[in-house]
């Protein structure tokens, strides 16, 4: 009954499937033998650029070197994601990933402040996203990184990645292959399963080979090979809530010395384009929805806004947005792809694979598999994506926007009613009370809602003791001296060049 999982295998190479091989070769290479099996005919998806802080405790506990890893990947640093024309064309803000430079109070959040500060009419009234150090960092291209743990820089102006997806495949590669993962080239044609148990025992190759193993790990991309097709585990559709369903890709080159610490996502009036900085080029996508645009119109559109030389045409990529509804089944993960797609508009998909190594080296099974672990981690699984789901979904609900068959779509849609109950609580009292594990905490609520113009009916009752003009002129001296601060942090670019030795 007890005895351990000998032998796991991962189907697919992609970045899910090397961070899976990185990750499970540190935390159980001593007991278990791990196997990778990819077809360089069927490719990668080769996207994925834009990432989010807690990476870099993957890479951490991955045991990966933050300078080496830069340099293998033409990694940038990120601070946050500005968002342009989304609340309506023109607007533009920040979602900065660290804390608010000074909270004024111990109980009642900046942002009721904030929003009292606002009454006294004062001029030159700081937006919400002054109060982010990321935001003027962002402004004037700065960064800077202090190592020392709990430091206050670290707090104000914590920072994720850009980085070229298929270096960190295979960067990721060297660091498994290290540890003694066995890589096998080919390409998957069967999946074997037992009749009593319906467990898969091994996979067929073309040529005839087949890979056996106790536990599958599936990374096998928007196919799902094993958990989708032979497990036959059902997809939830999404779509009616996020109707993009193709994305146009290109890279350019960059142009001008300067390297932005942040990734854009630019509202189109069919869905939004990113533009990724990397130290070597930039990327650029366009997300939209088939239903509500041609290929040709969003070429049009994503090549009017791309700055810098093409280096090749647009590449399509089809997707569906949603997830299977069991991550775990018998004895098959699906991470990645392969579970599921939420658009990138967050950068959330590499971490929603690293959420899942996670949970899965803390309810690792032994060969007879405990429902009860099973269990566990389907239902820590679908709340994760549910929540990301719907701060996603927040974006395109939350707007003003009125140019577009598209937006009037977004602005009149039924959402889902988690998210509902999380505007009517900010809408009439300011609050999201959104539980302590969920991705996306307060600062990132209130970045993304008063970034697109949703303010509160009114403050926290708490503030009605105050009389806004000193609270303002406080408010005021929070934004300058953020400012200050960043204007002392050396140019990103610079920082970047030092590190990486070039
Ligand atoms: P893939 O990269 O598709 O890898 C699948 C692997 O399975 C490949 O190695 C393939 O060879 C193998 N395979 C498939 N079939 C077979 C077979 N029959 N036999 C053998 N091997 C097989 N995420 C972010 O975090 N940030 C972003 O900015 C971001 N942007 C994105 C933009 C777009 C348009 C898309 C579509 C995704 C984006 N993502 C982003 C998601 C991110 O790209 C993926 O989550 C991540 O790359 C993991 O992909 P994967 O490894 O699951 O799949």
């Amino acid at each position: 009954m007890t005895d351990p999982i000998r032998k796991v295998l991962i189907v697919g190479g992609g970045s899910a499937g090397w961070m899976a091989a990185a990750y499970l070769s540190r935390a159980l290479s001593e007991t278990v033998a791990i196997e990778l099996v990819e077809s360089e005919a069927v490719g990668t998806v080769g996207v994925g650029e834009a990432t989010i802080p807690p990476i870099r405790e993957f890479n951490r506990m991955a045991g990966i070197d933050e300078v080496e890893f830069v340099r293998a990947t033409d990694a940038t640093f990120k601070v946050g994601i500005e968002f342009e024309n989304w609340g309506v064309p023109g607007d533009r803000y920040l979602h900065a990933f660290g804390h608010v430079g000074q909270e004024l109070d111990a109980m009642v959040r900046l942002h009721h402040w904030w929003l009292l500060g606002k009454q006294a009419g004062r001029q030159e009234y700081p937006q919400w996203q002054e109060l982010f150090l990321g935001r003027a960092a962002a402004d004037l291209d700065r960064f800077a990184i202090d190592q020392r743990p709990g430091s206050e820089l670290s707090r104000l102006l914590p920072h994720a990645y850009h980085f070229d997806s298929l270096s960190y495949g295979q960067y990721l590669r060297k660091v498994a292959e290290s540890r003694g993962v066995k890589r096998t080239e080919g390409k998957v044609v069967a999946i074997h399963r037992a009749s009593e148990t319906g467990e898969v025992t091994g996979v067929g190759l073309d040529g005839g080979a087949t890979l056996e193993a106790d536990f599958f790990i599936d990374c096998s991309g928007f196919r799902s090979l094993v958990l989708g097709e032979a497990m036959e585990v059902p997809f939830d559709d999404w779509s009616h809530w996020l109707p993009a369903d193709r994305a146009l890709v290109v890279q350019t080159e960059n142009v001008g010395d300067t390297i932005s610490p942040m990734t854009r996502a630019i509202a189109h009036s069919v869905g939004w384009q990113w533009r990724i900085p990397l130290r070597s080029r930039t990327g650029n996508g366009h997300v939209f929805s088939s239903a509500f645009s041609s290929e040709e119109e969003a070429t049009e559109r994503l090549l009017a806004t791309v700055s810098g030389d093409l280096r090749g045409d647009p590449r399509l990529i089809r997707f569906r947005t949603g997830r299977r509804q069991e991550a775990w089944a018998g004895n098959v993960v699906g991470i990645g792809l392969a579970a599921g797609f939420l658009e990138p508009l967050e950068s959330t998909s590499i971490h929603l694979v690293q959420a899942s190594l996670e949970r899965l080296v803390e309810l690792f099974p032994t060969k007879a598999i405990d429902p009860v672990l099973r269990d566990r981690f389907n239902a820590q699984t679908q709340q994760e994506w549910e929540q990301v789901r719907d701060f996603v979904i927040a974006h395109y609900a939350v707007t003003q926007r009125d140019d577009s068959e598209f937006w009037r779509h977004c602005r009149t849609m039924e959402l889902p009613d988690t998210l509902s109950t999380i505007l009517e609580l900010w809408r009439s009292h300011g609050s999201v009370a959104i539980d302590g594990g969920h991705l996306f905490q307060l600062g990132s609520w209130t970045s993304l809602l008063l970034g697109q113009n949703l303010e509160p009916a009114r403050p926290h009752p708490a503030t009605a003791r105050a009389q806004p003009q000193p609270i303002a002129d406080r408010i005021a001296h929070i934004a300058s001296s953020l400012r200050k601060s960043a204007e002392g942090l050396p140019d990103h670019g610079q920082f970047l060049a030092r590190m990486a030795g070039t």
